[in-house]
This record gives C-alpha cells, structure tokens and sequence, in this order.
C-alpha cells in the first residue's frame, strides 16, 4: 500500500479499500516503468506497484494453444526454489531474491477496461509467470476485480493455475463467468505428500494438505478443478497420496517429473534440496535421480489404476497434459 494508505490502482473504481514448471511466457510482462516509489513488505516479500505495456500476452511455447496469458503480477511471493519464471527476470538481484519481492500490476484494471477487442471464446492462461493469488491479493483483490471484468464484460475460457488457497475466495466469479457463458477450470498445483520436501523446495508456499482442501471446495461449488503436479517432488505414500488427490473430487490431473539436469535453483538452494531429496529417497547423492524417476513411475502407476477404478481421465503428462480443457 502507498504511503497514503490508498492502494494505488488505476481505474478501478471506486477504490479498493485495504480489507504462479511452468511455462511459454515472453518477458514483456517484466517490461514496467515504476509508478509508485513506496514499497511495503508483505510476509518476508518487498511489495511495489508498477505500470506495465501490457496486460494480455500473445502465447508462444508450452502454452502456445491458449490464446493469452494475463499475469497481475510479476515476482512471486511464494518463492519456489526451482521456479523457472524467475530466470525470466533481467535483473540479477532479482532472480537471486525470487521469492523476496512482488511487483502488483497497479494499471492493470485500466488496461482491462480500455480493451475494445472482445475476448469472447478467447483462451487465457492465468497466470504463468506468478501466482495471481498472492499474499498480497488478500487485501488487494486485483485479480478478483480483473475476474469481475471479465464476467462483466466478455465469455472468455479461462483456466487459473494457482497454489493459493485464496482462489475459494472468488468461486462467486468463476460461477458468473460459467453463467453468463464463459468457461473456467481451476488448476490447483500439488506437489508432494512430505512437508519437509515442500518446505524445502516451496518455502513460502501453503502446505499441500491446504492446497486440496481448497481445490475440493472449489469443485465443490460446481467448477471444473485439475491438480498440476508440476513438478511432481516425491511421494512418501503413493496410495495415500493418490486417495487424497481423488477425494478432492477433481475431474482430471497432470503430473511432470522433475527435471534435475535442466531446472535452475535460485539463491544456492540446490545444494540444501538435493540432499534432503537423497535422503528422504534412502539412496546416495550420486544415484538419487534414478531413484526419484523410479518412483514417480511407481506413483504413476498407482494413481492411474485409481483413476481408472474411479472412471476418471488418464493422468496427463508434461504439454499434452496442458492442453485446453475447452
Ligand atoms: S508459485 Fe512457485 S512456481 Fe509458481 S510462479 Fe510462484 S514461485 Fe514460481
């Protein structure tokens, strides 16, 4: 929030008062001019509010069968280790702070209400850079009030990929969208059943037994919901896990392994995260990876037969599994 207690959003009116392996995003959403020089710290995150070129972002890539992104921030508060949005960064200390700092899209509303094209049918990816319910979101509702515009304006089909328990919040608006024509899926990501992995690789994020609580609650209120295990971390009881991830009620799941060779850890915590990884694994440093992909297959296996046993889609893997929904 600015010094003066406004939160500084344009064109939203009337003002607000205070009360996201990943994926295809071009870097034009960390192309932003400062609009506020005032930074407030929200949980361990330095949180700034900035102007941007643009809202809605042609896909290219992984996400390519969509037709726009939409990310109301940019940064993450929730600070994965292995997050590649944060290597789209330009700025060094950034990537190497990923997790410290949110920039809050503070013309975004505007953006979205001077927008002439319509976006009926139009596929939009939210968010694939961040997570649009950031901490900050609670107090803000940027992004609930880019839902409202949307329901109020247009019939988009739009999936919300997010790890925040906040989504519940605005299943009102996913309904409204689905009302008045539109589409929505919520994507809940979910990535391990062993809290200290999570903690680990996921510092700041909400604990996954939170996570399925909310994406059960959301398929509860009649929207679709798909659990994202991307990556998939490691499972310490694969009937267990596979049961919870059932008993949500979600209709379909995705799981990626993790990519050891490839991913990029921000801030030295590669170290610290393979060790752990070994250990709860039972195996040395050195063969870890073998072991990690023989038990996601074993974990694979299990939930697929589960899936079939409950009538439900085959688990989808890596960009087929991101396919629209709709
Ligand atoms: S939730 Fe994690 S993976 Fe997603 S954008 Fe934030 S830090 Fe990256």
């Amino acid at each position: 929030m600015s010094a003066s207690g406004q939160l500084p959003l344009a064109g939203m009116e009337p003002p607000v008062a205070a009360g996201p392996d990943r994926v295809g995003e071009a870097q034009a959403d960390y192309i932003s001019t400062e609009v506020d020089t005032s930074i407030e710290r929200v949980g361990q995150a330095d949180v700034a509010y900035v102007k941007t070129g643009q809202l809605l972002t042609k896909t290219t890539g992984f996400l390519a069968a969509y037709d726009f992104t939409l990310n109301p921030y940019s940064g993450c508060s929730f600070g994965c280790t292995y997050c590649y949005a944060a290597f789209f960064s330009r700025d060094a200390a950034k990537r190497d702070n990923w997790g410290y700092w949110v920039n809050v899209k503070a013309n975004a509303i505007e953006l979205l209400r001077k927008r002439r094209r319509s976006l009926d049918g139009e596929l939009i990816y939210m968010s694939s850079v961040t997570d649009p319910y950031q901490p900050i979101e609670r107090q803000l509702e940027l992004t609930r009030r880019l839902l409202e515009l949307l329901a109020e304006r247009w019939k988009p089909k739009l999936v919300v990929q997010t790890r925040s328990p906040l989504v519940e919040r605005d299943c009102d608006l996913f309904r409204r969208i689905e009302d008045n024509g539109g589409r929505v899926q919520v994507n809940m990501t979910v990535t391990t059943d062993d809290e200290d992995i999570r903690r680990t690789f996921e510092p700041f994020c909400p604990a996954n037994h939170r996570r399925l609580a909310a994406i059960r609650s959301v398929q509860a209120a009649g929207i679709d919901t798909c659990i994202t295990m991307t990556p998939l971390l490691l499972v310490n009881d694969n009937d267990s896990f596979a049961a919870d991830l059932i008993g949500t009620g979600a209709r379909k799941f995705i799981a990626q392994t993790f990519h050891f060779n490839r991913g990029k850890f921000v801030a030295q915590t590669r170290n610290q995260a393979f060790d752990l990884m070994a250990k709860k694994l039972g195996c040395k440093r050195d063969n870890f990876v073998g072991e990690y992909v023989k038990r996601y297959r074993q974990f694979f296996g299990v939930l697929n037969k589960k899936l079939r046993d409950n009538n439900l889609p085959p688990l989808g893997e890596g960009k087929d599994g991101f396919a629209p929904p709709f």
